[in-house]
């Protein structure tokens, strides 16, 4: 069970994957978590997250082996935010098929640039306890967690600006590996404006 959920900034691929996989009882794999890890210690990531802009194919798949090595994805994993490129999605079928694995299931995302606009700049995560924060769940008093009561940051590319960025890159990028998965067969899109528990039939519907 190998599921990669796709889309632009702020279709919530996040919530959708991490539904999927606790219903599955596999791990959410998400390359922006991982980089924004990696970025801690490494200034050159760092910058580069914060200004909007893609890491290299061959850094981001060196990482992504790695954790799917781990023991917990023996069952599979749901896949966020990789492949970006084309050259990834060719990258990851080399990678999978190395272990004998394949894609089961690609599941893209889709909303209007105008909610992506107004769920970006509404959210908000937790320094401390890493709890998150949108328009549809925002905390009970500003800036603070409602879980431990710390302080609530917005991702430094968050802004307006980057995000249209990250719509345009994202638009031209994805049509490539959107062709590339409709090909085999393996392609489905949602609309991801509301209900994301719905995730969980979708991923187990016929394409
Ligand atoms: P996300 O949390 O998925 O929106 O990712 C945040 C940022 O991490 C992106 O804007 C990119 O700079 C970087 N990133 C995440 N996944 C990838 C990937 N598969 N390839 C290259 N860069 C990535």
């Amino acid at each position: 069970m190998i599921y990669i959920l796709t889309g632009g900034p702020a279709t919530g691929k996040g919530t959708r994957s991490d539904i999927l996989a606790n219903a599955l009882e596999i791990p959410h794999i998400s390359t922006g978590d991982m980089l924004r890890n990696v970025a801690k210690k490494n200034l050159e990531i760092r910058e580069k997250l914060s200004n909007g802009e893609l890491i290299s194919d061959e850094i981001i798949t060196d990482l992504l082996e790695q954790r799917i090595l781990e023991n917990d994805c023996k069952e599979g994993f749901v896949l966020d935010g990789y492949p970006r490129t084309l050259k990834q999605a060719e990258l990851l079928d080399v990678l999978l098929a190395k272990y004998g694995r394949a894609v089961t299931k690609v599941m893209e995302l889709t909303i209007p640039d105008e909610l992506a606009f107004k769920r970006i700049l509404g959210r908000s995560k937790c320094t401390h306890c890493g709890a998150s924060y949108g328009i549809d769940f925002p905390p009970k008093r500003k800036g603070r967690c409602d879980i431990c009561g710390g302080h609530l940051a917005v991702r430094t590319d968050d802004t307006a600006e980057t995000l249209s960025k990250r719509i345009e890159t994202y638009r031209e990028n994805s049509k490539p590996i959107l062709d590339y998965y409709r090909d085999k067969g393996i392609l489905m899109t949602v609309d991801a404006s509301a209900h994301p528990e719905r995730v969980v039939e979708e991923a187990q519907m016929e394409i």
